[in-house]
């Protein structure tokens, strides 16, 4: 009776239970590793990808690869969102994410059918964590400037031309580094699309697409005090709607008369205050030009809040909601304001007094160059600002992944039950990393994995890794191959957890759809 209840209630349903189930989740996850594994470090492959409008995008970014999939399993979408978040936090290590989830899902299979049953397994995987943590902290150095500038290089390796990624990645370090915050969102980026990479740069401030109110405001060239509006200098509009009753013809000057008087009241408080720049997220009346141009304010108005933010962390000001209510604290200092024409429209250029609010204006001759040069500087300026948070570097070439399946042997040894087996799926599952490097590199995976595992037993060093430029095993220090310690650190954590989830699913669910056509059949007609 209930069965048949059960089975009536799942009728629009299709089911598929057990270590099926696990089976086709964990194809569906290899199927996406697939997808990226081939684009994996600096001798990784670029993909071509072409959208449903076709557009095209050529990229060696997993992540891209990833988002443009058009992907309907519900494990594949689970671990692009493991990706997602990686690249989110830490804006790294995305396409190592999801190669790691696979191998440990391929892993946690071949030990599902060796009859290890799979949260015995998650629970191996779960132990693998502390021991994991504190190697990790073991193995990790301190990061000097050279050297996060360096990790930051190593983060573009593959993406555009060797001389596009020393740019970025300069840029992104220099950035990252004169905020001192390690917030991405503290640093603006601007693209142009005017000459070349090369002339690429750093401004200590903020850019505005925008001039002031009027032209007969004085640029002053050196440094000021200024002024920021959390509203406009506007005519006071009546709250409630009120008609005027006009008695007499003196009546509508006396009020326009007030009205002017007040917009002079306001710009005399701004000069008390010795402002001399004022930048306003409302309107400024046109009437108040003249006043604000005699009184020597430099004027902007319409300025958006994102870009007031910025203004204040680049000049230290803090908005004001009422002119006449001025602290000495509230007005910020730039050091200086100057005006430029880029491709025939005007830019305002401020120079802040003080450094966490700077912006990096990217050049480039054409429109693809640019969104490339954008995305790669994205990732360097995520790699820079985890440094600036975190100074903290692992050696990369696969160095850190062996060390750790070194490390998780010798502890799985001491682990009497089961889940033993699962703590050395998953020290193998971690030397997916160095064997998909150097597959990519032409090299043999096999040869290259024993090569490190014996040069870092010999030398009691989890430096030793492998360079792909050389196809040596080699100190990841010396060759300047390292990472932010938090990115591969996400990266593990973030696969575990994504591989966990999946193995703790035994039912899976479909609630069966119409009939539909599909999409290839539909392009034709
Ligand atoms: P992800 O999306 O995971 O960051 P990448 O394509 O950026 O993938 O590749 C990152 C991997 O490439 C890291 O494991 C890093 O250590 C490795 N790597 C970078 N440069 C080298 C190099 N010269 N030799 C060997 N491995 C390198
Ligand atoms: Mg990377």
């Amino acid at each position: 009776m209930v069965q048949q209840e059960q089975d009536k209630v799942l009728t629009d349903t299709e089911r598929v239970v057990g270590r099926q189930a696990l089976r086709n989740n964990v194809a569906a996850a290899v199927a996406l590793a697939d997808a990226v594994r081939s684009t994996l470090g600096p001798k990784g492959l670029d993909k071509l990808l072409v959208g449903g409008d076709g557009s095209s995008l050529v990229t060696n970014d997993g992540v891209t690869v990833l988002e443009t999939a058009k992907v309907e399993h519900p494990t594949a979408k689970m671990l692009i969102s493991t990706s997602r978040a990686q690249d989110d936090e830490v804006r790294d290590g995305t396409t190592s994410t999801v190669v790691l989830t696979a191998e440990l899902l391929v892993n946690a299979l071949e030990l599902v059918d060796r009859g290890v049953h799979p949260t015995m397994i998650a629970s191996g995987y779960r132990m693998c964590g502390p021991v994991i943590e504190q190697t990790l902290d073991s193995i990790s150095k301190p990061a000097d400037a050279a050297k996060s500038l360096s990790t930051v290089k190593t983060s573009l390796a593959g993406k555009g031309d060797v001389g596009m990624q020393t740019i970025l990645a300069e840029l992104a370090h220099q950035a990252a580094t004169a905020t001192g915050s390690g917030e991405t969102d503290h640093v603006r980026v601007l693209t142009e699309r005017s000459g070349s990479i090369k002339n690429s740069e750093l401004i200590p401030g903020i850019v505005l697409v925008k001039a002031r109110v009027h032209r007969e405001m004085v640029m002053k060239p050196n440094s000021g005090r200024i002024l920021i509006l959390d509203g406009g200098i506007e005519k006071r509009r009546p709250e409630i709607e009120a008609s005027l009753k006009i008695t007499n013809l003196g009546a509508i000057d006396a009020f326009h008369a007030r009205e002017t008087a007040d917009l002079q009241a306001r710009v005399d408080a701004l000069k008390a205050a010795n402002i001399d720049c004022l930048v306003a997220r409302d309107g400024i009346e046109e009437e108040a030009h003249a006043m604000l141009a005699k009184a020597g304010i430099l004027s902007y108005r319409r300025v958006e809040r994102p870009e007031i933010e910025h203004l204040c962390r680049a000049t230290g000001a803090r908005p004001v909601f009422d002119v006449q209510e001025i602290l000495d604290d509230d007005v910020g200092q730039f050091n200086s304001i100057r005006e430029e024409k880029w491709q025939g429209v005007e830019h305002t250029i401020f120079e802040g007094s003080q450094s966490q609010g700077v912006t990096v204006v990217i050049r480039g001759s054409t429109e693809m160059r640019l969104e490339e040069a954008q995305r790669a500087f994205d990732d360097a300026l995520g790699v820079a600002c985890q440094l600036v948070r975190n100074p903290q570097l692992l050696p990369g070439g696969g160095a850190t992944q062996i060390a750790l399946a070194r490390r998780l042997r010798r502890h799985a040894e001491t682990i009497p039950g089961r889940e033993q087996m699962a703590i050395e799926g998953f020290a193998a599952a971690l030397e997916v990393i160095p064997r998909i490097l150097a597959e990519n590199a032409g090299l043999d995976p096999i040869d290259e994995l024993l090569k490190i595992t014996a040069a870092q037993a010999q030398t009691d060093s989890a430096w030793h890794g492998l360079d792909v430029n050389t196809g040596k095993a080699s100190d990841m220090d010396q060759a300047a191959i390292t990472e932010p310690l938090s990115v591969t650190r996400h990266a593990i954590a973030g696969a575990t957890e994504a591989a966990i989830s999946v193995l703790r699913i035994d039912d899976v669910l479909w609630a069966k759809q119409d009939a539909q056509e599909p999409d290839w059949q539909a392009d034709q007609d």
